[in-house]
């Protein structure tokens, strides 16, 4: 069976190391970046199943990377933080992350974590892989074909915009998770467009009409929307 395989990205060699150490101890499989350049480039030749983030690092901050991974990856993030700063918390858990430690830990309070996160996570049951994963995807009457961007109703294509499918793939690979309007906006059209949140709920109803799946996609009110649970 292949190992369970984690990325460290932190430029304090000697606590990488130390991560290192306790985690391939415990069976995972693991790399470390010691920059966010390296780091990214690492998520792409590694494919990790779960990244252990810092969240100051010389060329970028952590926030970045988040957003960058929960962008393009489906992997559960545990940010590592050097701050007792509430908001840096806060906003690295609206932002993809699934759970944080602050320095200074214990080794073992950090493998607990963990495998607290791998079990929710595959429990979830997403596969903790990339976006890329099972193909196609089917939900009610609903076929999802990723490797071509085709998306059939009730077995006929249907002629969706390249933003209405990565809606769609972004919403129901992540079922149950509710996700804000100016996340989607960053998810879907890139973290530096300026739109209007108003663009959102207007490819959202589109989504509905064209896939008839209205009661999937739900409004959270005063929030944003989610693809339900069990949408099977
Ligand atoms: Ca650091």
């Amino acid at each position: 069976m292949e190992k369970t395989k984690i990325l460290i990205i932190e430029d304090e060699a000697a606590i990488a190391e130390l991560l290192a150490y306790g985690l391939t101890r415990e069976g995972y499989e693991v790399q470390y970046a010691g920059s966010s350049a390296d780091g990214l480039k690492a998520m792409e030749t590694f494919r990790p199943h779960l990244l252990v983030l810092d969240w100051m690092l010389p060329d970028g901050s952590g926030l970045d990377i988040c957003k960058r991974v929960t962008a393009s990856y489906n992997i559960p993030i545990l940010m590592v933080t050097a701050k007792s700063d509430i908001t840096d918390k806060i906003l690295g858990l609206e932002f993809g992350a699934d759970d944080y430690i602050t320095k200074p830990f214990d080794l073992r309070e950090v493998i607990a974590r963990i495998r607290t996160i791998l079990r929710r996570f595959a429990q979830a049951g997403q596969p903790a892989q990339d976006e890329a994963g099972a193909d196609p995807l089917r939900f009610k009457h609903i076929e999802i074909v990723r490797g071509e961007r085709l998306v059939k109703r009730n077995g006929e294509t249907v002629d969706l915009t390249p933003k209405e499918f990565d809606l769609l793939l972004k919403l129901c690979t992540n079922r149950g998770r509710i996700f804000t309007r100016d996340e989607l906006l960053e998810l879907v059209w890139g973290y530096d467009y300026v739109g209007e949140t108003r663009t959102v709920d207007n490819h959202i109803q589109r989504l509905r009409k064209k896939l008839d799946i209205g009661e999937l996609i739900t409004t959270v009110f005063g929030i944003g929307y989610k693809f339900e649970k069990e949408a099977d």
